[in-house]
């Protein structure tokens, strides 16, 4: 297991899979052939480890987008033909060839985007589960419901609802990628995967695999490239039917209006500004534990993070006592070591998003601790950063940092906990401790998020409904929610016998 390597030995397996990435640019997939972009154009792809480059990534537009776009196209038919029973077969050989290949795809993941091997590992495991799940419920997919009436019996039915564009972001490439592409398949569509142009490559070996696993030529398409290019005309090509997205809001923006002139069906899961309330009733040490995990674990880049603590001014200190402690002794460092847990963020320009906010944590008015730090300024590695004596209008209250930085506001009640959670734009993830069973439905009921977790980290069950309210997203996907995302839902009525049938134009006779 990659985790329990040295960090030596994780190079060693990191550098023998990357040769096999850096003997020619990394190419799209596009109906079953690696090819080049027609332009031959390539971007450069750097690991945040070291800045080093990990070979060139062929930069895809317009032309790659419509080959992969047409690929899908035509063999969309096949594919949504073949009985769920033999989807779930060839989606359970991917998940197969993921577990066998969960090693290279854990520590490619980390020198990729920085992220310690200890998460690593169970991301690729992750990607493994993702598909099993929705290889198992491909045979049902197609299930709708029956509503009988007095005249006619009524019933459902699914159909998958064409090609589909699934555009993914660096945080965790290749868990998100799964957790997409793998319903889609498994509901019958086919697909065209852009994945985010800082974290290429887990995709490419997810493509390799599937391909391994039998899956048919054109059903699984990649196309690499900067959003902007290759993105935009996913979410615009006519034969796309819909558009699975996962990254910031303003992105999410612009790709609805993108899509607006083909009427893009669109999911989105988006940015978030997570709170985690704690109430003096708690059991506070798990409280901390939870609180240092959601913020510092995956670097802080993390959709579910929760980047705000709000705690009752009973426990306030107590609690910042040592969270201050904790936040001191966090391992910053390579992240191919099994040691450490925060390693280098993604690219230069998202270090300054970050680091920013140190200074306006300042200027705002907080008091900022910062873990102890003893690396380059001008790499990708940032300390944690805690911020301390904030209140909730100050900008590290209210814009996701993306990063480990967590801002603690204290609270007096419970009426003022939730409307401190609320006042925010965002709606992903709640996160709430208390001892209290009352207080925690309570809470619980009147946050305005999509999932909230009580007396509790992030623990995902994967038939649950996965998304957020406000500017965190736009629907839900997780077990069957998932589904009917990626198909049509027919009805059909059948009369039973000889109900009435108004008669026009009949006057006469
Ligand atoms: P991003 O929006 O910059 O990029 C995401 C993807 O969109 C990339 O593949 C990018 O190339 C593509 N893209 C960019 N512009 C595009 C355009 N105009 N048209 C089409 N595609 C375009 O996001 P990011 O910086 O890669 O990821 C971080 C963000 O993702 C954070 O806001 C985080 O909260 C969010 N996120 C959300 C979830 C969730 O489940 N809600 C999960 C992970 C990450």
């Amino acid at each position: 297991m990659s985790s329990s390597r040295t960090v030596e030995e994780n190079r060693e397996v990191a550098n023998e899979a990357l040769a096999r990435f850096s003997s020619s640019p990394l190419l799209h997939l596009i109906d079953g052939e690696l090819v080049p972009s027609s332009s031959s154009l390539t971007f450069d792809n750097v690991s945040p480890i070291d800045q080093m480059s990990l070979g060139q990534v062929a930069a895809g537009g317009p032309t790659e987008i419509a080959l992969a776009a047409d690929a899908a196209a035509e063999a969309f038919d096949g594919w949504v033909s073949l009985p769920g029973g033999e989807r779930k077969k060839i989606l359970h050989r991917v998940a197969d060839l993921i577990v066998e290949r969960a090693d290279e795809i854990a520590v490619i993941e980390s020198v990729d985007t920085g992220q310690p091997i200890r998460f690593m590992s169970s991301a690729a495991i992750r990607g493994a589960e993702n598909f099993r799940y929705f290889a198992d419920a491909a045979p049902a997919a197609l299930d709708g419901d029956a509503m009988p009436t007095s005249t006619h019996l009524n019933y459902s039915t699914r159909r998958a609802i064409g090609p589909v564009g699934v555009i993914t972001p660096w945080n965790t490439p290749f868990m998100l990628s799964t957790w997409k592409i793998a319903p889609a398949l498994a509901s019958g569509c086919t697909v065209v995967h852009k994945p985010a142009e800082w974290s290429p490559l887990t995709a490419s070996i997810l493509a390799e695999i599937a391909g391994e696993a039998g899956l048919p030529a054109g059903v699984l398409n990649v196309v690499h490239g900067v959003g902007e290019v290759a993105g935009k005309a996913l979410t615009e090509h006519p034969a796309i039917k819909a558009i699975a997205f996962v990254g910031e809001s303003s992105t999410g923006s612009l790709i609805q209006a993108q899509g607006a002139p083909t009427l893009k069906r669109l999911h989105f899961e988006l940015g978030g500004k997570n709170p985690v309330v704690v109430f003096d009733d708690a059991d506070l040490e798990r409280a901390l534990d939870a609180v240092v995990f959601m913020i510092y674990s995956l670097n802080g880049e993390r959709c579910t993070s929760s980047s705000r603590l709000i705690v009752q001014d009973t426990v306030h200190d107590w609690f910042v006592e040592r969270l201050t402690e904790r936040v001191n002794g966090l391992q910053v460092g390579d992240p191919l070591d099994p040691r450490t847990e925060i390693g280098p963020l993604i690219h230069p320009l998202h270090c300054a998003k970050v680091r920013s906010y140190l200074d306006k944590a300042i200027e705002d008015g907080a008091r900022v601790v910062i873990g102890d730090s003893k690396f380059d300024p001008n790499s990708n590695f940032v300390p944690p950063m805690l911020f301390l004596e904030a209140n909730n209008s100050m900008r590290i209250s209210q814009e996701e940092i993306f990063g480990p930085a967590l801002t603690v506001i204290p609270f007096s009640d419970e009426s003022e906990a939730v409307q401190i959670a609320n006042d925010v734009e965002y709606g992903l993830a709640g996160y709430l401790w208390t001892g209290d069973s009352g207080r925690a439905h309570r809470v619980a009921r009147d946050l305005d998020v999509g999932m909230v977790w009580v007396n509790s980290q992030n623990v995902r069950h994967l038939a649950t409904p996965f998304g957020g309210t406000k500017r965190s997203g736009i629907g839900r996907d997780g077990g069957d929610y998932s589904f009917d995302f990626y198909m049509e839902t027919k009805n059909i009525a059948m009369a039973y016998g000889r109900h009435d049938i108004g008669k026009l134009g009949a006057a006469k006779t």
